[in-house]
């Protein structure tokens, strides 16, 4: 199947030919005529497999061909759940439009307010947006979505995941009315809380899974080290990063002081690293995926903040420095490599804090993953089983109450529940209403205690 078969409108094709497309994608295939012919999507494809095109090409073919509901609303409305992967989508957006009649606008939040307002004013056919600073200028009258045509949301499962459920609530109510079409799109849509919110937000939906969305992604070689603390781990990264090739690396932790931490400890290392979270201002965020993005950073330290979407392509090799709290970031984060027919390799340590996590994704992946070993290196954590900590807990407790023969109250429960969280850092979600818009925005994966 190629491009020309979807009967694009003539300038459209002439984009896509120019841009050197010619075969769509599975996903590409499968979604763009759905969406043409008016459906609601829930679709869902492995990460790098092109969905970003699957709901561009339809929305500017949709524009091109109906008459626009009101001549000042805009006409589509694209979220996404982090300003870097907005920009992302909105820079593939403009390739699309610089020909066109079509203005499209990038609203993020940590920018300038007023600078949007009149952004805003110049009534633009297309938004990009993060949901909280969007739906702050919703609020405010800014503009209105009595006109709009579709609205797209990438990663929307992260979307909810980050509490935005409020944010696109509000902008499903302020544009409801009968020919407003609406596309979900992500590799992870399997959750019961996106299944919800798909009630709430479309109509008769079609369902578009290429794949199972854990299914195996072959481009992608995964490799799991075992780790006894934190040093171990250093060791292993320091080793990984001097004796590989690759040409690009990302490095996930799991919180933002690390990033920095970790990034001058490779700095010192003469290795030509930089870190990248929600801590920084914007300026800083965009200086540093602008470098990044042009090669003059070999490795980015990150957290979750870049576990979606964004498509660098010289990433060969991301490293999983701690395994990610929330399982499905995994398929996430390794997805930052083997993009568009590229290989890459995902890296993985596991050490007792990860042990839970890791669970977690071998049962999300359906699969028992072995552990690789580098000689010298070697591990003596072998990871935990809930069944032997409970027993080896509760002969400690025995024993200690033997010993003491007056027991102190209720110590043992309190043991076994300590036990637990040292194993796995059992998430707890707690931002979901005490945090204001514009700190969602500026979200990472510090929301987990
Ligand atoms: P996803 O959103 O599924 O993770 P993206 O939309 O970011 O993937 O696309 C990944 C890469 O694949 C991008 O660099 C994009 O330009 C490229 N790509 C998209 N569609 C095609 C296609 N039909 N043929 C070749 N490359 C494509
Ligand atoms: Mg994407």
């Amino acid at each position: 199947m190629q491009f020309k078969d979807f009967g694009l409108e003539n300038k459209l094709m002439s984009t896509v030919e120019h841009l050197g497309f010619t075969a769509p994608t599975e996903i590409q295939q499968q979604a763009i005529p759905a969406a043409m012919q008016g459906h609601d999507l829930i679709a869902s494809s492995k990460t790098g497999s092109g969905k970003t095109l699957a709901f561009i090409i339809p929305a500017l073919q949709r524009l091109s061909k109906n008459r626009a509901l009101s001549k000042r609303d805009p006409r589509v409305v694209i979220l996404t759940p982090t300003r870097e992967l907005a920009k992302q989508v909105f820079s593939q957006l403009r390739l699309f439009t610089s020909n066109t009649q079509f203005k499209a606008v990038l609203i993020l939040g940590g920018e300038n307010f007023n600078d949007q307002v009149k952004v805003l004013e110049k009534e633009p056919h297309f938004i990009v947006a993060t949901p909280g600073r969007l739906a702050d200028h919703l609020t405010q009258g800014h503009f209105y979505l009595n006109g709009l045509e579709l609205l797209i949301l990438d990663e929307a499962d992260r979307m909810l995941d980050l509490g935005f459920a409020k944010e696109l609530s509000q902008i499903n109510k302020a544009a409801d009315h009968r020919k407003r079409q609406t596309l979900l799109f992500s590799a992870t849509l399997e959750h019961a809380q996106v299944n919800d919110f798909a009630k709430e937000l479309l109509k008769k939906p079609k369902r578009i899974a290429i794949g199972g969305a854990f299914t195996e992604h072959k481009d992608i070689n995964k490799r799991f080290y075992l780790a006894d603390n934190l040093n171990h781990k250093e060791s292993l990264l320091k080793y990984i990063l001097s004796n590989e090739t690759y040409q690009q690396v990302i490095i996930f932790t799991a919180t933002r002081s690390d990033t920095e931490r970790l990034a001058n400890m490779l700095i010192s290392e003469d290795l030509n690293a930089v870190a990248l979270s929600g801590e920084l201002n914007q300026g800083q965020r965009n200086q540093i995926m602008e470098s990044f993005s042009k090669g003059q950073n070999k490795i980015l330290v990150t957290t979750d903040l870049a576990s979606r979407g964004l498509d660098l392509v010289n990433v060969s090799m991301v490293i999983n420095f701690d395994m990610p709290k929330h399982a499905e970031e995994f398929i996430h984060r390794i997805g930052r490599t083997g993009r568009a027919g590229s290989k890459g390799d995902a890296i993985a340590f596991v050490g007792p804090k990860d042990w839970l996590s890791f669970k977690n994704v071998e049962g999300l992946l359906e699969q028992t993953i072995k552990f690789d070993q580098v000689d010298g290196l070697k591990a003596k954590f072998k990871g935990l089983k809930p069944k032997v900590i409970k027993t080896k807990i509760d002969s400690t407790k025995a024993k200690k109450e033997t010993k003491k023969q007056v027991p102190k109250k209720k110590k043992a429960p309190k043991k076994v529940f300590h036990a637990a969280k040292d194993v796995g850092d059992m998430p707890v979600i707690k931002r979901k209403k005490t945090l204001s818009a514009e700190q969602l925005e500026n979200s990472d994966l510090d929301e987990v205690e």
